[in-house]
């Protein structure tokens, strides 16, 4: 084990966010970094329970912003790191009818209707009655375990794993380093809390984790490379998966987070499945169950991050709260995060038509809501 507790930089966390901190702080030419993680692996909590979807729809219009620059700095990671797990240029594809978000392309970069035929023909399945499809060519998958994995091991970072951070040390209104659970300190110049699920333990924030399940169904024919699907009216998506389909029926059940464990599948999450399958995809209401798993997703009351300083202390900053867009939106996020600290050093990626960066830091500080988990019990 690393012995190293005292660093410029010490990142609180090793799933997504706190990979692509240690990205964008590495990029921007800073060597001197830790990232501390509880766990033995990095990416063992949500980062490694997710779909693995590229996606730029999102409900929050600053979301759907970073996740348009996260897709920019997705693509230019083949440059720097070509070795990383590969984006699959799937492709998505919207469905709804009812909603105006269908209409509004979801927001999401370039999008063009898709007729009922060919989107038999990409997916095998047949449309809802009454819905519309909407293309979107630059979405697609990503291995986000593995990505998390590529991210640290090329990074700058030193990793102290099996480590958990139990408080903070602070004078003066300014953070000054760690405390870790065996009593050890770590000096730090800045610290980054990228803490995911346990976020709102450490600091009081206006977070709450939330259970979403994943199954895998049985194929007789395996499509690893069709467009992933989203139904917005059904609020189910599905996608190719080496062992059949990847399916979830977008549940979402508050749950705390425990460390050494991953959140167990209940009975709930397959019944939901099976109601939402039956009234708008019957053709998979059938196939046989491969396996299951669920995760934590992570949102704030308005569904927009925690980004950036807190403005409690001079030195400590978030990258947290990315909901169900971590793996799209970890690169760009991270970057606007410490953006305030580092100016033009790092790369927020590229978005000509959307909102400029000032607004975004403003959409995803700290200081636009309470600074309080209590907001969710009211
Ligand atoms: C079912 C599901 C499907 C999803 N699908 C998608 C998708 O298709 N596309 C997409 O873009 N996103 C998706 N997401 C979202 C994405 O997975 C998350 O937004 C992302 O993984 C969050 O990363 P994170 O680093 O913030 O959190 P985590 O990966 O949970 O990492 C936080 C880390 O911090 C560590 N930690 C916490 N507290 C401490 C402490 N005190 N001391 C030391 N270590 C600590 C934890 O052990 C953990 O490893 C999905 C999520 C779920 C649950």
């Amino acid at each position: 084990m690393n012995r190293k507790l005292q660093a410029e930089f010490v990142i609180v966390g090793a799933g997504l966010a706190g990979a692509a901190v240690a990205e964008q702080l590495t990029k921007a030419g800073h060597r001197d970094l830790l990232v501390i993680e509880q766990e033995s692996e990095a990416g063992w909590h949500g980062s490694g329970q997710n779909a693995g979807m590229l996606r730029q729809h999102a409900s929050n219009p600053f979301t759907a912003a970073l996740a348009r620059r996260g897709l920019h700095l997705h693509r230019s990671l083949r440059d720097r790191l070509p070795a990383a797990p590969p984006l699959l240029a799937t492709g998505s594809v919207l469905v709804g009818g009812q909603g105006p978000e269908l209409a509004a392309g979801y927001r999401a970069g370039h999008t063009e209707r898709l007729p009922a035929a060919r989107f038999e023909e990409l997916t095998g399945m047949q449309l809802p009655a009454q819905s519309r499809a909407l293309y979107c060519p630059d979405d697609g998958l990503r291995e986000a375990k593995a990505l998390c994995h590529h991210l640290l091991e090329h990074s700058a970072a030193t990793l102290q794993m099996e480590a958990r951070v139990e408080g903070l040390h602070h004078q003066g209104g300014r953070v000054r380093g760690l405390v870790l659970e065996d009593g050890r300190s770590i000096e730090a110049e800045r610290v980054i809390l990228c803490g995911g699920a346990w976020s709102r333990d450490l600091l009081d924030l206006p977070l709450q984790p939330f259970k979403r399940h994943l199954f895998v169904l049985s194929q007789r024919q395996k499509r690893t490379s069709m467009p992933w699907v989203w139904d917005l009216d059904g609020e189910v998506y599905f996608r190719g998966h080496e062992e059949g389909l990847l399916v979830s029926a977008c549940d979402d059940i508050p749950e705390s987070p425990r460390r050494g464990e991953q959140p167990a599948c209940g009975p709930e999450g397959l019944a939901r499945l099976h109601r939402a399958l039956h009234e708008r995809w019957p053709q998979l209401a059938a196939p046989r169950l491969v396996r299951s798993w669920a995760g934590l997703r992570v949102l704030s009351p308005d569904d927009a991050f925690i980004l950036g300083p807190d403005p409690r202390f001079t030195g400590l900053a978030w990258c947290t709260g990315l909901g169900g867009h971590g793996l799209t939106c970890a690169l760009s996020a991270a970057a606007l995060a410490l953006r305030p600290w580092l100016g033009d050093q790092v790369d927020v990626g590229n978005d000509p038509q959307g909102p400029d960066l000032n607004t975004l830091q403003q959409a995803h500080s700290l200081e636009r809501l309470p600074f309080t988990k209590e907001i969710w019990d009211a």
